[in-house]
């Protein structure tokens, strides 16, 4: 394949990533606007692509009880007091709204006797998910989206007065660069896995929590763009069964079963009796590594008080999500596990379960004209999952639609730079292996900027050398070579998870206190400090170097000077 030849595509919404959040956005502006030329480039195929490619057993967000208001309360409490309210409310109001979409795919929600979904917590019920993505992918096409699969995009467009009016990117089966201009564009790509050293290894290294292929591309094209970011600092670290990587909470809260230490202690139930209130999710983490330290891990959940229904219904469970692990429970038929080990993962930059992403406004505009961003690329409202991803590509497509005001079209010298440093990495085929360089970043993210066999810790005089390491790295990862379109995606993908790694780490510089222990700790600076800190951590790119800077945690959100970074 060469990649000589350009096609270019004209449309009213581009949306770039077709996983939960472009799914939806797509479906969503069909439906209202039928007349709106809508057009998806999805890097993989969108029958199972992203996060929601094995399927998912729960909806993590949806108000079986309490108020948006509450929702909003318990999620700024989880997260020590830093949220964006404005945007965690809004999506707060319409989850349940979400939920319902749902069923109308046709994906199974449990009932119970008096037709109630089946209720994990306050805020999560039972889905039967494995076929949801298919379902979606369906939906999208019924609607009359066009899609362009195994297209990844890797640079914006832009007018000469900053608006983003489109992208560029290559698929890599036709062997085509493909151009899209566009009115609107809404990012959708996810947030990043692989700045970190997975903590599986070798052939095993893509069983990784986050989807392997979510690259933070659409967080790259941002911050190349010029847009603004906040709170990478606020990495997020999935507490996971160990080597399969499958979800906690389908034992804690699904089956109801407690976590113990090695010696059978449930240090969380020991924790919250100490505390008289439930962990936040940080603090799970936390004690969890905390037994490590102490000599008393690895940790466990104990699941030795299931009846023989129950560990079924549990296999089942997983069937929906994880099938890995059913396999490993179902080893031996006759002799079910007592207990199942469990880890932290690698660190990700996440806006679904984390709140790392674009900077938005309510209406989930960024801070450059003309684009858009949901899900777990969109900053400033943590733990959204999958319905909040639903609602913010509502909310995205809602003012889209009321404001499509400008001409497609972008000026054809900036697109042809564009396509140029797409293709520079096949002039140099004979160049570095991307797998030579992502190596070398994973080492340097995973032993100076809080991997999880540093306990994710880090400090001050780590962070410098990491900065340091990543520039150096930067330079040499422009000989990266690519010998045909796969190669061409995954340097890119390399090009990109570097560039966030350095926003990361300017992040982690720049928040000198510890906030959240686990996902952010400086050990040179143990305590929180709402004094100083109680504020976003936010940044631009610019000429290649990255600018940190606080807002207010209120509106208007002002900016803040930080002192004494380095
Ligand atoms: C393992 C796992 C389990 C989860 N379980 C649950 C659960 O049980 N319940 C729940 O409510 N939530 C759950 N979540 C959260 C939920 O799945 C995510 O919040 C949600 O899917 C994020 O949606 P998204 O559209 O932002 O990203 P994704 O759904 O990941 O979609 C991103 C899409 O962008 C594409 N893409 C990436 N880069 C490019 C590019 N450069 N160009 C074009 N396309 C690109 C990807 O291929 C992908 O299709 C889980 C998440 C994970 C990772």
């Amino acid at each position: 394949m060469t990649f000589e030849k350009t096609r270019t595509i004209t449309t009213d919404l581009l949306i770039i990533g077709g996983g939960a959040a472009g799914c939806m956005a797509a479906i969503m502006a069909k439906r209202r606007e039928p007349k709106m030329s809508v057009t998806l480039l999805e890097k993989a195929h969108l029958s199972r692509s992203g996060c929601l490619a094995m399927g998912l057993n729960a909806v993590n967000a949806h108000l079986t009880e309490g108020t948006p208001q509450d929702y909003l309360d318990y999620v700024r409490r989880d997260n020590y007091g830093i949220v964006r309210d404005d945007l965690v409310l809004s999506i707060g109001e319409r989850l349940n709204r979400m939920t319902a979409l749902l069923e109308e795919l046709g994906v199974p929600l449990p009932r119970d006797g008096q037709g109630n979904y089946i209720a994990r917590s306050k805020r999560s019920i039972v889905m039967q998910g494995e076929h949801l993505k298919p379902l979606l992918a369906r939906a999208v096409l019924a609607a009359g989206v066009h899609v362009e699969n195994r297209t990844p995009a890797y640079r914006l467009l832009q007018t000469d007065d900053g608006r983003v009016c489109g992208a560029a990117g290559f698929n890599l089966r036709t062997g085509e660069m493909i151009v899209a201009h566009a009115r609107a564009v809404l990012i959708a790509t996810g947030g990043a896995s692989g700045i970190y050293r997975p903590s599986n290894p070798g052939l095993a290294r893509t069983k990784t929590w986050y989807c392997p292929y979510n690259a933070g591309s659409g967080l790259a094209m941002g911050l190349r763009a010029g847009a603004e970011m906040t709170s990478f600092e606020m990495r997020f670290v999935a507490l996971r069964t160990k080597d399969v990587i499958a979800p906690t909470g389908t034992l804690v809260l699904g089956a109801r079963m407690p976590q113990c230490n090695a010696r059978g202690v449930r240090y969380v139930r020991q924790k919250e009796q100490m505390l008289g209130r439930s962990l936040t999710t940080c603090e799970r983490l936390q004690f969890t590594i905390d037994e490590h330290r102490r000599g008393t891990g690895p940790c466990y959940v104990d699941v030795s008080g299931l009846s023989a229904d129950e560990y079924r219904d549990l296999v089942e469970s997983y069937l929906n999500m994880s099938p890995s692990i059913a396999l490993d429970l179902m080893q031996d038929a006759g002799q079910p596990k007592t207990r199942i080990e469990i880890c932290g993962s690698e660190p990700y930059v996440n806006g679904g379960h984390g709140m790392a992403g674009f900077w938005i406004d309510a209406q989930r505009r960024t801070t450059l004209p003309g684009l858009y961003v949901a899900g777990d690329v969109a900053g400033g409202a943590p733990k959204k999952y999958l319905t909040g991803c639903f609602a913010e590509a509502e909310m995205a497509v809602e003012h889209i639609i009321g404001s499509l005001n400008a001409e497609a079209g972008c000026a054809s010298a900036e697109t042809e730079a564009a396509l140029r440093e797409i293709r520079a990495p096949l002039n140099a085929a004979e160049g570095l292996a991307f797998q030579e360089v992502e190596a070398r970043l994973q080492k340097i993210m995973e032993e100076y900027a809080g991997g999880s066999t540093q306990n994710y810790e880090t400090s001050r005089d780590k962070l410098l050398l990491a900065r340091r390491y990543l520039g150096v790295l930067d330079g040499h990862a422009a000989q990266a070579g690519a010998g045909d379109g796969h190669g061409l995606m995954r340097v890119h993908d390399t090009f990109d998870r570097i560039l966030l790694a350095r926003v990361l780490v300017e992040h982690l510089l720049a928040r000198r206190e510890t906030r959240w222990p686990c996902y952010q700790t400086r050990l040179d600076f143990p305590l929180r400090n709402d004094f100083e800190y109680g504020l976003f951590v936010n940044s631009t790119w610019r000429d290649g170097a990255v600018r940190v800077f606080g807002r207010n945690l209120d509106p208007p959100y002002g900016p803040v000077h930080l002192e004494g970074i380095l």
